[in-house]
Formats: C-alpha cells, sequence, structure tokens
C-alpha cells in the first residue's frame, strides 16, 4: 500500500484494499467490544457494478468473500478472477429468475435469495444434478415491500417448512435488505428471532451504511459494497 494516497479530504479516492483494512479492523472492534468473536461474521465484499480489475487488488490483499447481484454480470467478470483465486468464494445476492438456477448453482458458492417455491423446485434438482451444494439463505421481506423480493414475514414458516421437507435442501439461514427508509434495526432484531426460530444460524444483514446495528443483533454476514469498493457509478 505505498502507492496509497490517503488523503481523508477525498474519501472516494481511497484505494478498496485501504477501505477493506479499514473495514476489517472496524468490524473486529465492534464485535470484541460486543463480546462476539470475529471469527464469528463474514464480511461479503460486494463487487457489483465495478469491473474485475477493481475486484483483483482486493483479491490479491487476500479477501476471498464476494457479493455480485446479477447472474450475467457475474458469469462475464469471474471466471477469469477465479482462474487466479479458486478459491474465492462468491455470493448472489440478487434476484436469481428459476430459469437460470443450474448457471447459479455451478457459479456460486452461496444464493441468499432464495424466496419461492419454484426456484426452491429448481435449486433442488440443480444441486442432485451437479453435486454442488452452494450455501442457501431465505431472503425475507422484512418490511412486506411489494416491489421488493423475498418471502413475507406471515408465508416465513411455511416456506422454510416446505423448503426443507417437500424439496430436501439444507438451509443456512435467512438474508433482508429492510426498506431504505426505516430505522434498520427492528428489522434485523426481528430476522434475528425468526431465523432463532426456525433453527437456521445464519443471518445476512447490514449493509455499509448499517452494518453495525446487524451485528448488535447477531448478523453473521455483512455486505459491504460502498464501504470497499467506494461509491457505485450510477446506472
Ligand atoms: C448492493 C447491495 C449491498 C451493498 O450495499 P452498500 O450499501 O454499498 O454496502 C448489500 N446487499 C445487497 C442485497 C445489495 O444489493
Amino acid at each position: 500500500m505505498t502507492t496509497e494516497q490517503a488523503n481523508p479530504a477525498r474519501p472516494e479516492e481511497l484505494s478498496a484494499v485501504t477501505r477493506l483494512h479499514k473495514a476489517h479492523a472496524g468490524l473486529e472492534k465492534r464485535l470484541t467490544e460486543m463480546g462476539r468473536s470475529p471469527a464469528d461474521v463474514k464480511l461479503i465484499a460486494v463487487s457489483k457494478t465495478f469491473p474485475a480489475e477493481a475486484v483483483r487488488p482486493v483479491l490479491a490483499a487476500g479477501h476471498r468473500v464476494f457479493g455480485e447481484n446479477r447472474l450475467q454480470e457475474t458469469e462475464l467478470k469471474w471466471p477469469t478472477l477465479k482462474a487466479d483465486y479458486p478459491d474465492a468464494e462468491l455470493h448472489l445476492i440478487g434476484a436469481l429468475q428459476s430459469k437460470k438456477t443450474s448457471q447459479a448453482v455451478a457459479l456460486f458458492d452461496a444464493i441468499q435469495s432464495l424466496d419461492r417455491e419454484k426456484l426452491a423446485a429448481k435449486l433442488a434438482d440443480e444441486i442432485q444434478k451437479q453435486g454442488r451444494h452452494p450455501q442457501l439463505f431465505v431472503q425475507v421481506n422484512t418490511g412486506d415491500e411489494p416491489q421488493k423480493g423475498g418471502v413475507g414475514l406471515a408465508a416465513l414458516d411455511g416456506f422454510v417448512d416446505r423448503c426443507r421437507r417437500d424439496y430436501g435442501l439444507t438451509l443456512t439461514g435467512l438474508m433482508c435488505l429492510p426498506p431504505v427508509n426505516d430505522v434498520p434495526a427492528p428489522h434485523f432484531a426481528l430476522l434475528q428471532k425468526r431465523a432463532e426460530a426456525l433453527g437456521l444460524s445464519g443471518l445476512s444483514m447490514g449493509m455499509s451504511a448499517d452494518f453495525e446495528d446487524a451485528l448488535a443483533f447477531g448478523a453473521t454476514h455483512v455486505r459491504l459494497g460502498t464501504a470497499i469498493f467506494g461509491p457505485r457509478p450510477k446506472v
């Protein structure tokens, strides 16, 4: 990092690697204060919209866990990166069309957007066919927002039950994305409570702006985009 031009007045000019180190340090500090072990929380570096060249230095610095929200972008960007870093772990954090399930199971190590029965059925088929077992998180629409993916709160228990019983899926945890204009903490508290009741240990919640709150409610996976890669280009 000798080339780093750390200018605190212009944080957008910090490198992703510097931001990554800061994020790790912040995460460890908060977890230690809470009496939680830093080893219990995965930092997912959300690299969506950033090109492979922007991701490569973060891989070179030793980070291995990344999040992408689009299958097509991942298919274009990651094969060359994976060739150099085969142990990179990819999390799908965006909607998955059921007709793309085969590609998703082949490419991702975790799928965090399981939210409907058709997808559960397709995932079960592909997992069987490919012998690959990505971790599965059920996305929960904690704000019951009509435009957003995720299982509604009222349907959650039944859905988890059918994933397990009818489709034989092993679920890792729950994931949520609170409504942008809500205070996030109550959503995190709710997700924690529901996961515990369902016997699910994984809690993917918390993004750059609110991950500290999420940690306080037991997050096991935080998804940091801006905090690592800086502001995303507007599309
Ligand atoms: C983009 C995205 C993130 C990262 O958001 P930041 O605010 O940049 O940290 C996390 N989770 C999901 C589902 C996303 O789509």
